[in-house]
């Protein structure tokens, strides 16, 4: 037989299987079992054991009640689902006490402050499958935004890159159509029940109190109906207190914006840059000049969802180009919006009855500043005028928390020192009782001293005899008669008297009633804001929305930007354009800034030659950047831009690997070209940068010239492109396809060595500077030296052949074929495609081994055309 609380406890247990299970028991959550042996690992707190009865043994480990967040934290980012189970009724000692899940933790539902990223959304997902569509809900409980959109079944795992969300809910039957090839978020299967999109309906309408779905616009959209509904029924079995702050459900259409598939997110590093990804070589950094948290996320949503509508975007260019026209209004907007907190992530703390009384004053200081931000909003241009009505004045909000609470909130909850005094005449009164009754004993040492005579006579208090009067053994027969035996010590007795049990009594009832009367009217003052955070999300909103605007007015005027011109034509026309990142990185002035001309009708696809290191990859990343700020309503580094809308755009970068997804990097990058040529349309921008690179240079030549070939004369693609390679060979295509253009980079020679000028002119690089690159790169000299020998004597001996058979010579065969060997036959048996580099790296070494073992003329290593890189 199990002690009774064993049995408490694998009950509770079975209800959560998949989550950790912390186990209130007084001062510690305890883990058990096999969770004991979990927590003990990646806490690394001590596993012990506990008898449980009857001489079974369990292993167990516990941690503090006090330090759950922190602990929490961990767990969580380990991604264990975390059930935290607390005693529900009084402990008294003789029944078993109850208790009950209160809140099971996961990715997608954390709120703890120190769990979250403040300038990003933490997202939890959910999608709903069925044969040629799917739903896509998602929602930030911490700051209660809550959408859906419905789109193709095989665009789910875009969609899903371009939220990012922590958390992913599918059904158990479609589990496997949620692609998560780079474990980027955690999946959670449930039970088809979850997303039945009958039930899923019914759930919306009561959880909104409406009769139809048809204001949210998915009344004919199940499975939106279904996504959304999954998620507000998983939030309610692990987070009940949550599902009230999910206010409102938008419906958004992913054909608003432009796709950027997730290559491109992390070739273009829009959020992370650098080979490390830091955040600080990103574009989001670049422009991230937000003054409030609310601001920060948005921002990072919108470089998500660059906007396809010309309108809407001349309207956020109108904005900008007001707020960046004169620097004193704009710091006058800055100073506003800088004393405004996370109004969001307050609210919904309030709500789930978790704010601290510091946050909630941080919340009244925030909106206070609503009208100096109306009244700056009222001479703005519509565009960004219609903001001011969006920011309300929350005037009953802010009264409500100017009323209760104290400036400058004291001590914690309970301690008298919350409420603003005057805000409840009862409190004041036991405030008062308390003090006093504090002040008279306060006080009594020093006047009993003086009435008995007695110099050491102390007051003290311990917890269980209360106030006392203590007096060493000395001075016994000083004590006066009044006071009363309580204690005896070794050399001192304690007393105490009528009157100080009198003051004792009153401290302690004030003490207690305080505590129970403040909690109570603090709670009270948070449902009541609470029951107003519809109207001060709408605030916190429109509050973003010009943060926002007014950090790309900042970044526009200290940068030097320009108002790109828009419109649905399709030529794009940059002058004097700098790649934003790169600019900021290098220092002012020391950029080269450099034209683009791209046009479908005649000058569809540029091909651009240059040695490694002159700033190809630089160049295209910047025209992808340029036209990617342009549509999400920033002004681009440039001279002047004209920007014909993009609805995609597509980079693709070779020889790249991608070891999280656990494909040999050729193949991936033959899959994702391949994704763009099915994929693009006239309207698009593609980005090739050295694709073929991945293999030997005789195929990657024959790749990237189909693919541009491809590109040029498919009548339904007619993408603009930019194509950068080293095969200088590529160049003759200009000459073949009448919108084709060669440009290179400029290098400048200088004897043997070369300068990279960074500027981009017309025609094609003649050759590839390969050797140059490897002597500026510090390769020994002798090497160098023997490379340039080389170099001319297959210059000399290709000169009079063809291109391509030159280039085919160039391959030199690695071994001799009229004498196989053991390494000939390893490498042929080889499974290049379930190799990952570095296994390949491996193969090599062994591959050397042999042939230098087989000695003779056939192990040589021979050149294997111009590597690049
Ligand atoms: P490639 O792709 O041709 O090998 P990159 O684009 O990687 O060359 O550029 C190499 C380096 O040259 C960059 O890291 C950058 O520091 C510098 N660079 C590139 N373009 C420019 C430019 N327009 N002005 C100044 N420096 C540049
Ligand atoms: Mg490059």
């Amino acid at each position: 037989m199990a002690t009774p609380v064993r049995a408490q406890y694998l009950r509770m247990k079975a209800q959560h299987p998949d989550a950790l299970l912390l186990f209130r028991m007084g001062d510690f959550y305890e883990t058990f079992d096999e969770d004991a042996e979990v927590a003990a690992r990646d806490l690394e707190i001590v596993l012990t054991q506990r008898d449980m009865g009857q001489g079974e043994k369990v292993a167990l480990a516990g941690i503090p009640y006090h330090a759950l967040d922190s602990y929490l934290a961990r767990l969580v980012k380990k991604g264990h689902r975390v059930a935290i189970c607390e005693q529900v009724s009084e402990p008294d000692g003789r029944r078993l006490v109850d208790r009950a899940v209160v809140r099971v933790v996961t990715p997608g539902t954390v709120v703890e402050p120190q769990l979250l990223d403040q300038a990003a959304n933490n997202y939890l997902a959910a999608v709903a499958f069925d044969d040629d569509r799917a739903g896509i809900a998602h929602a930030d409980i911490s700051t209660g935004e809550f959408a859906v959109t419905e789109v193709a079944p095989e665009l789910v795992e875009r969609e899903l890159a371009r939220l990012a969300p922590a958390e992913v809910l599918v059904a158990k039957p479609t589990a496997a159509q949620v692609g998560n090839a780079r474990a980027e978020y955690v999946v959670t299967a449930l039970d088809d029940a979850s997303f039945n999109a009958r039930a899923a309906r019914r759930r919306l309408l009561e959880h909104f109190g409406a009769s139809t779905l048809e204001a949210f616009g998915i009344d004919g959209s199940p499975l939106a109906a279904a996504a959304a509904g999954a998620i507000v029924d998983y939030l309610g079995r692990t987070h009940q207190a949550a599902v009230a702050l999910l206010h409102s459900l938008r419906s958004y259409s992913t054909d608003a914006f432009m796709v950027l598939d997730p290559q491109t997110r992390r070739n273009l590093d829009l959020f992370e840059g650098g080979r490390w990804g830091e955040r600080q070589h990103s574009l989001l950094a670049v422009l991230d000049g937000t003054k409030t948290p609310m601001g920060a996320r948005l921002l990072r949503r919108w470089l998500g969802e660059p906007l396809l509508d010309i309108d809407a975007l001349r309207r956020r260019h109108d904005a900008v180009e007001w707020l960046s026209a004169a620097t004193v209004r704009l710091r006058r907007f800055q100073d506003v919006l800088g004393r405004v907190s996370d109004i969001e992530r307050v609210l919904h703390r309030i709500g789930v009855g978790a704010a601290l009384p510091r946050e909630v004053v941080a919340l009244r200081r925030s909106l206070e500043q609503a009208p100096a931000l109306r009244e700056l909003l009222a001479d703005a241009p519509d565009a960004l005028g219609w903001l001011s009505a969006e920011v309300r004045p929350c005037d009953d909000a802010v009264g409500l928390i100017a009323t209760a609470i104290a400036d400058e909130p004291q001590g914690e909850l309970g301690h008298g020192g919350v409420m603003r005094p005057g805000f409840s005449r009862e409190l004041d009164e036991l405030r008062a009782a308390s003090t006093d009754a504090h002040a008279y004993i306060a006080s009594l040492e020093r006047s009993e001293r003086e009435r008995t005579g007695i110099p050491n006579l102390k007051v003290g208090y311990n917890k269980v005899f209360g106030y006392y009067l203590e007096v060493t053994n000395p001075h016994l027969q000083r004590v006066p008669e009044e006071y009363v035996r309580r204690q005896t010590l070794t050399g001192a007795e304690r007393f105490y008297t009528p009157e100080l049990k009198e003051h004792e009594n009153r401290v302690l009832n004030a003490r207690e009633r305080l505590e129970e009367l403040e909690t109570a009217l603090y709670r009270q003052a948070c449902r009541q804001l609470a029951g107003m955070s519809e109207q001060i999300a709408q605030s916190a909103h429109a509050i973003a929305v010009v943060d926002v605007l007014a950090a790309l007015a900042d970044v526009a005027s200290r940068s030097s930007y320009v108002r790109p011109s828009i419109d649905d034509g399709d030529v794009i026309d940059v002058r004097d354009g700098r790649h934003p990142v790169v600019e900021r990185l290098q220092g002012a002035g020391t950029f080269v800034p450099n034209d683009l001309l791209l046009s479908c009708a005649d000058q569809q696809l540029i091909v651009l030659t240059g040695p490694n290191m002159a700033g190809k990859s630089t160049y295209l990343r910047q025209a992808a950047l340029i036209v990617l700020m342009a549509q999400v309503g920033s002004f681009v580094p440039a001279k002047s831009a004209h920007v014909g809308v993009v609805d995609r755009i597509f980079t693709r970068v070779g020889l790249q690997d991608d070891l999280a997804a656990g494909q040999s990097t050729f193949m991936v990058e033959m899959l994702e070209t391949a994704a763009i040529l099915h994929q693009a349309t006239p309207r698009s921008l593609v980005v090739l940068d050295e694709i073929g690179r991945g293999t030997s240079t005789y195929d990657g030549i024959s790749i990237a010239q189909a693919v541009a070939e491809h590109i040029h004369n498919a009548p339904r693609l007619g993408c603009r492109t930019l194509f950068a390679t080293h095969y200088h060979e590529l160049t003759e295509l200009a000459s073949r396809l009448p919108r084709v253009r060669n440009f290179n980079v400029a290098v400048a020679e200088q004897g043997d060595g070369v300068a990279f000028l960074h500027r981009i002119v017309p025609g094609g690089a003649d050759r590839s500077y390969g050797v140059h690159v490897a002597q500026l790169a510090g390769l020994p000299s002798p090497v160098v030296q023997r490379a340039w020998e080389l170099l001319a004597s297959h210059e000399q001996s290709g000169a009079a052949r063809p291109r391509a058979a030159r280039a085919r010579e160039q391959q030199m065969p690695l071994f001799s074929e009229a004498a196989p060997s053991r390494a000939l036959e390893a490498l042929e048996a080889l499974d290049l495609d379930g190799l990952t580099p570095l296994e390949a790296l491996n193969k090599l070494f062994e591959l050397q081994q042999m042939a230098n073992e087989s000695e003779g003329g056939n192990g040589r290593v021979g050149r294997t055309g111009e590597g690049d890189g």
